[in-house]
């Protein structure tokens, strides 16, 4: 269902003049239509912020990733959306290959934002990241000869995966990354491993896969790291259950852990569209970073910033640096992948 959000009650309607270098265009009205996917709080404390400081409104729809790119495709010319927010490279890719994003050349974004979280040609920017993890039930202590994606496929570790489907876009992406580094052949390799080494058909959300392992029914699994920040800094129940598992960063040794963006692209023939650019930029500040970031447990995309105190406590780690515009292109290869490896 889509909602309609006004934010920011004091917002005054000032005309808008961009940072970016480009001048407003001509349709600017000192407001600014986002479409996005998330819905946290700090995010609406973001939007109020932005208007304070600019004097422009922000108008915001809300819905599911491929619902929002579904509705700016079927409004076509009309649409009024300025701004898509969502989260994982596969889904910017998929409002890209839809052919809604416009490129953006701003010098605020090509500084603050590194270059392999955004787009090449600046059809996306990413804004915060999340690395996708191995756990392991901590009751049976951490195992042996597991430090990268890779060890996952090892016949030592049959029956001890649980996983989700396939059809979820942060598997799709991860193995998007493996195809990236490895190639198909391999990517495909390590996809038939995996399999192999099930402990049940793939179900759930990475959510579940967390209390399956807790619950020691299955002993490892893959999940992003900001599910597990939940627990870490949840109630009494959550935080018990966080204990039973343990954290493996993988591949620290080699290519750096998968890591994968939220992010906001601006839309093709957006009616404000210096009012999105501003909006972006804006999103790059320190102070907005740390909200944008923080919402989701995320980590801020601006080097030099620091994710909260319970992110951190996962670990420190080295991230995967690859362009993560190579997990949208690779995302078909993954898909053929996963359906011939059987992994449903
Ligand atoms: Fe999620």
């Amino acid at each position: 269902m889509l909602r309609f959000l006004l934010a920011g009650a004091l917002a005054l309607s000032l005309a808008a003049c961009s940072q970016s270098g480009e001048g407003p265009s001509p349709g600017d009205n000192g407001e600014v239509n986002i479409y996005s996917s998330r819905h946290y709080d700090t995010d609406l404390r973001l939007y109020e912020d932005f208007s304070e400081q600019t004097g422009i409104k922000v108008n915001r729809i809300e819905a599911g990733a491929d619902a929002l790119i579904e509705k700016i495709v079927s409004e076509g010319e009309f649409s009024p959306a300025d701004l898509l927010v969502t989260v994982d490279a596969g889904r910017l890719w998929r409002a890209e290959e839809a052919g809604i994003l416009d490129p953006v050349d701003s010098e605020v974004l090509a500084k603050r934002l590194p270059a392999n979280l955004r787009h090449p040609d600046g059809l996306w920017f990413g804004l915060s990241t999340r690395a996708r993890v191995i756990i392991y039930d901590a009751s049976q202590g951490r195992p042996e000869g597991l430090e990268t994606y890779a060890d996952l496929a090892d016949p030592k570790f049959r029956g001890d995966i649980c996983v989700r489907s396939s059809s979820n876009i942060y598997n799709i992406s991860l193995l998007s990354s493996i195809v990236a580094h490895k190639g198909e052949g391999a990517a495909e390799q390590w996809a038939q491993g995996v399999v192999a080494n099930f402990a049940r058909a793939p179900q759930g959300n990475d959510t579940s896969q967390i209390e399956a392992v807790a619950a020691g029914e299955c002993r490892l699994s893959i999940v992003n790291t900001y599910y597990l920040a939940r627990y870490a800094g949840g109630d009494e129940a959550e935080r018990a259950m966080f204990d039973k598992v343990g954290v493996i960063f993988p591949n620290q040794d080699s290519t750096g852990t998968h890591v994968n963006v939220s992010g906001a692209g601006v839309v093709k023939g957006a009616p404000n569209r210096a009012n999105a650019i501003r909006f972006l930029e804006y999103l790059t500040s320190d102070s907005a970073q740390r909200y944008f970031a923080d919402g989701n447990n995320e980590y801020p995309a601006v080097a030099g910033l620091e994710a909260t105190s319970t992110v951190e406590r996962l670990g420190e780690f080295r991230a995967d640096e690859l362009d993560v515009a190579q997990i949208g292109e690779n995302q078909r290869t993954a898909v053929e992948i996963f359906d011939r490896a059987g992994w449903n």
